[in-house]
């Protein structure tokens, strides 16, 4: 990358390179404009358009790239949530699928420069469980749903409840125990006493 001279479209250009938001197959994220090729790319990036919106951008570049974040990290979740619930699939699957949507973010133009960057990130800030394996990262929802958070209370309410019977009924038993013990009166001991002294005297 040769050095271009401050503020000219090309500075800006390799400005915008170096925050990660380049190419990709001739997309640009920054007017979400799909070129055709190379030469079409070219084209656009030489277009008043794309160099208004590269001086908007360089003023504002942070503030892109944490729009384009969100929203790269909303969809992508949206299609774990509703195509895979909360079952462990792999993180690839899920972005190939979130890729399918021709409107959907490109992640060179968000912070994240691989998937395991994203991947990792979702875990590190507690969005979903991620873990690695042989045959890459895996992901699991996390639901934090209402109707979910109060469904999972209930039942612990129910569980603690049922502990609750179990250690009554408990007591009950033990108590009926010792109840029926007393109205047996005596045990055993003294009778069997009574036997050796008979037996004492018959010598
Ligand atoms: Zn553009």
């Amino acid at each position: 990358m040769g050095k271009a001279e401050v503020g000219t479209p090309k500075y800006l250009s390799n400005k915008m390179k170096a925050k990660g938001l380049q190419k990709l197959r001739w997309y640009c994220q920054m007017c979400q404009k799909q070129c055709r090729d190379e030469n079409g790319f070219k084209c656009h990036t030489m277009s008043e358009s794309h160099q208004r919106q590269l001086l908007l951008f360089a003023d504002n570049s942070k503030r892109y790239i944490d729009d384009f974040s969100f929203q790269f990290a909303k969809g992508y979740m949206e299609i774990l949530r509703r195509q895979f619930g909360t079952k462990r699939v792999n993180a690839n699957r899920v972005y190939q699928e979130y890729i399918h949507d021709r409107d959907h973010i490109h992640m060179n133009g968000t912070r994240w420069v691989t998937l395991t960057g994203f991947v990792k990130w979702l875990g590190r800030t507690g969005q979903a469980i991620v873990d690695e394996t042989e045959k890459g990262w895996f992901i699991t929802y996390i639901d934090r749903s209402p109707e979910t958070v109060e469904r999972e209370e209930k039942k612990k309410k129910k569980l603690k409840m049922d502990k609750n019977d179990e250690e009554k009924r408990m007591e009950f038993i033990e108590k009926q125990a010792k109840l029926d013990k007393e109205k047996a009166g005596p045990s055993v001991e003294p009778v069997y006493s009574e036997l050796i002294r008979e037996n004492e005297e018959e010598t």
